[in-house]
């Protein structure tokens, strides 16, 4: 692993402050960016820790729908008694992910901005253009089973690996977003997340240094609700559709 500085942010207005500078990253739960750094696929210089934000509230909206702060645990996420009641696919997208430890650290804000699992982008011997653009794309004539069917371009074919977020654009979630000036955004998860195109290593519409606050779900659809995950494993495994 490469030395990095470490920070403490005790506001948001710190922490985007902090985000915007050149090298340095955001760090929640770490379940993903911990991993990452140790195989050198990130290199951040400065390591922005926003966990003592108080961003790990989910509070009633005035429409009826929730607000979820971007610290919310995934594992209280999918207890909350209104996620189960109301936003029943939420809940059960939740609990199909991980397991139940990562669940324990695993952030909201974190899960939404979780890498692609696609093999050759956590090995740095092979090219990979999310990785290094311009160096091509080793799953494009590899072990691809993972990988995408729809919205894939001659760049990259990787899926996005969240089941949350899934459930999350399944509901017309809405992203809130604060930047280093302090002026705030909110992204309807349709607009959120872009496809590969040319600019694989370009992967939401998040600009530089911008920190996600929240997610608002508005009001729950009716019915019953179901979130199917097909996988190698009945846990602990990956989404293959
Ligand atoms: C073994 C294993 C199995 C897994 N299985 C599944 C699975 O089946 N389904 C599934 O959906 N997920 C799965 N995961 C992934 C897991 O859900 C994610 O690692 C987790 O949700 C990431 O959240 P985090 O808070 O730990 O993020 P971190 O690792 O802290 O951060 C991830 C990224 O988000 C950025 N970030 C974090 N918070 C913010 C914020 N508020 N604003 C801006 N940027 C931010 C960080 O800079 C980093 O780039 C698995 C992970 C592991 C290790
Ligand atoms: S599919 Fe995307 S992430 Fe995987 S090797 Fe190709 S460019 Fe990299």
């Amino acid at each position: 692993m490469k030395a990095f500085t470490y920070q403490r942010a005790d506001t948001t207005a710190q922490a985007a402050a902090a985000a915007v500078k050149p090298g340095a990253k955001i760090i929640a739960g770490g379940t993903n960016l911990l991993d990452l750094m140790k195989l050198q696929v990130e290199t951040p210089s400065t390591l922005v820790d926003i966990n003592r934000l108080p961003l790990d509230k989910i509070e009633e909206t005035s429409d009826g729908g929730l607000r979820v702060g971007a610290l919310v645990r995934n594992s209280d996420l999918a207890a909350d008694p209104r996620v189960r009641q109301r936003y029943g696919v939420l809940s059960r997208a939740l609990l199909a992910g991980a397991s139940a430890q990562l669940r324990n650290k695993a952030t909201t804000g974190g899960n939404l901005l979780q890498r692609t699992r696609c093999y050759y982008f956590y090995d740095v011997t092979k090219p990979c253009n999310k990785r290094s653009p311009g160096s091509g794309c080793a799953a494009l004539a590899g072990f691809n089973r993972i990988h995408a069917i729809l919205g894939t371009s001659d760049h990259c074919i990787a899926t996005h690996p969240s089941d949350m977020a899934v459930a999350m654009r399944a509901l017309d979630a809405k992203v809130e977003t604060v930047n280093g000036e302090g002026e705030a955004r909110v992204i309807p998860i349709a607009e959120f997340y872009r496809l590969p195109g040319k600019t694989p290593e370009i992967e939401t519409s998040l600009k530089s240094g911008e920190i996600i606050t929240a997610v608002t779900l508005p009001p729950p659809p009716p019915g019953v609700h179901v979130y199917r995950k097909v996988r190698d494993r009945a846990s602990y495994a990956f989404a293959l559709v």
